[in-house]
């Protein structure tokens, strides 16, 4: 066993690189973002991105960090095992599209350079890797009749482009998830998959229209009050 595993160790260790390595990824454009799931010591999520990419990637964090915080306790329970058993480091290879125009992928490999190789840093953590594809999530109609219902809820203007955002927030939070279901249980059918992340979704969206709503209605009544 190494030193334990978090954060700050993984960072070190990036920054400590050899200096013709770093050099290399730099000049290539590769960055790297850790973060977790609020609630979680472990997986430790490495976002590998472009730096062009880097505002997404800060969204990735952010997901985890907080949108995964907001889930109903029973959606983060439907993923309690297989975060449990999940490797200590995912690599999360951020793309904007993918070339088969999948959502995202499991990876049988680590290609990601810095972490192909165990290494002390890693507190003898197991290594996976997959990839996600931003653009194509975007564009992607998780729930298609209920999603564009729920747009009339909030009619139009900033009301419907905060609404919009964080469908997309929870749309990468699904498929994050949904990924690492696989990378954990390689042999799990799609379906099966498929349903879980879903239904993750489903209920996440539908506990925040909940709340988004009720906050409007309150805002609507006291504003409309015959005795304001
Ligand atoms: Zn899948």
């Amino acid at each position: 066993m190494g030193t334990p595993l978090s954060p700050t160790a993984i960072e070190e260790y990036l920054r400590e690189l050899p200096r013709r390595v770093r050099w290399r990824l730099w000049l290539s454009g590769r960055r790297y973002r850790v973060t977790r799931f609020a609630d979680r010591t472990t997986p430790l999520i490495i976002v590998a991105h472009s730096f062009r990419d880097a505002a997404m990637a800060r969204q990735v964090a952010l997901v985890a960090e907080q949108d995964w915080a907001g889930v109903p306790p029973q959606g983060r329970a439907s993923y309690d095992e297989i975060l449990f058993k999940a490797p200590g480091l995912i690599v999360v290879q951020l793309r904007r599209k993918n070339i088969c125009g999948c959502l995202g992928h499991r990876h049988l490999f680590v290609r990601e350079a810095p972490f192909s190789e165990p290494h002390d840093a890693f507190g003898g953590a197991a290594v996976g890797e997959l990839d996600i594809a931003y653009g194509r999530i975007a564009t992607w109609q998780a729930l298609p009749l209920s999603d564009t219902a729920l747009d009339a809820k909030f009619r139009e203007g900033s009301r419907l482009e905060e609404f919009h955002a964080q469908q997309f927030r929870l749309r990468l939070l699904s498929v994050l998830v949904h990924e690492i279901n696989h990378l954990v249980r390689p042999h799990e059918p799609e379906d099966s998959v498929r349903e879980r992340s879903i239904a993750f979704y489903r209920e996440a969206l539908a506990d925040y229209v909940e709340n988004a709503v009720a906050t409007m209605s309150f805002t609507i009544d006291r504003s409309f009050s015959r005795f304001g």
